[in-house]
């Protein structure tokens, strides 16, 4: 039987202008962008969708929104290649070209009434702090909350005052570790899965959310699985190359799914199996 394409939404691919109001380092590398639209509405934004963002001129890349919903577009990006080069190098006034936003999000609504775990290595905790914001913005609603948090090193942390900051709630869990340590860092040192053992959570009651490189990823889902929590209790997000953010061009396909448009956001007892399927 003949199937007809669904009507592609040219709406969806045209970029917005957004003008660059504040720009933050985060890191020797990593920079946090608050963009206002330069006329319109603002995004309505779920916590764990992307946009695509646009460098005039340069290249279009899918980034997680890291801000609160409700809030200003804010964006977290790693300088790894032209592009996000272009990105993180826009100062004040530039103005980026917006899609979307695209992707499904964080289950935080269906965490309600549960312990929630949240696991991020390195860049992956931008997709991950609008999360942490909903769950923090309703914490009554929610059991145990745990924040496990590693990177490199203790100079490539992001959101550092704030981690201190969260660090000082007596209703939150943060713990945080290095791959290696530098002079004065008195923190942990050994990688994020070593974290899940002491947090403190109901596994029969706890839903948890990761993102971080895939490598890590599969470690912390392995281990999330050997504390207790069902396969279906934990949701990883996956950050593989995107090209139109809409399903069309089929560049972010994995195996049956296509991340723009039936992710981030998976299961993971649904995405694991993929994830064997390597970057094409
Ligand atoms: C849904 C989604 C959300 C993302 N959110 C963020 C975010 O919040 N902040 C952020 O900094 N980045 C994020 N990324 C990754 C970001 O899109 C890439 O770093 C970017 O596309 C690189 O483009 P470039 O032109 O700067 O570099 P390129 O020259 O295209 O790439 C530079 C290097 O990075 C590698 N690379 C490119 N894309 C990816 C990727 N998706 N994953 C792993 N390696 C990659 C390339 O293979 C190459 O080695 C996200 C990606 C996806 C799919």
């Amino acid at each position: 039987m003949a199937t007809v394409a669904e009507p592609l939404d040219l709406g969806a691919m045209v970029p917005r202008p957004f003008s660059v109001a504040r720009r933050k380092r985060e890191t020797s590398d990593t920079w946090t962008l608050e963009l206002e639209p330069v006329e319109g509405e603002p995004l309505d934004v779920a916590p764990g969708q992307f946009t695509m963002l646009y460098a005039f001129g340069i290249g279009e890349v899918p980034i997680s929104v890291s801000g609160a919903a409700g809030g200003p577009l804010v964006h977290t990006v790693r300088d790894v290649g032209a592009v996000t080069s272009a990105i993180c190098s826009s100062r004040p006034g530039t103005v980026l070209g917006v899609r979307g936003p695209f992707g499904n999000a964080w289950p935080v609504e269906p965490a309600t009434g549960a312990d929630v775990v949240i696991v991020a290595g390195g860049i992956g905790l931008a997709p991950l702090r609008p999360a942490a914001y909903h769950v923090l913005a309703n914490r009554d609603a929610y059991g145990e909350v745990a924040v496990l948090y590693g990177s490199r090193t203790p100079a490539d942390l992001l959101y550092a005052r704030e981690l201190e900051r969260w660090r000082s709630r007596f209703d939150l869990q943060v713990d945080v570790t290095v791959d290696r340590a530098l002079d004065g860092w008195r923190g942990k040192v050994g990688v994020v899965p070593k974290l899940i053992a002491s947090a403190r959570f109901d596994p029969d009651n706890a839903v948890a959310m990761v993102v971080g490189p895939e490598i890590m990823m599969r470690f912390v889902g392995e281990a999330l699985l050997e504390s207790g929590i069902p396969a279906d209790r934990v949701y990883v997000s996956m950050e593989r190359n995107m090209r139109c953010g809409l399903g069309h061009c089929g560049h972010c396909q994995l195996g049956p799914t296509l991340i723009c448009r039936d992710g981030p956001v998976y299961r993971w007892d649904e995405i694991q199996p993929l994830m064997e399927v390597r970057e094409l």
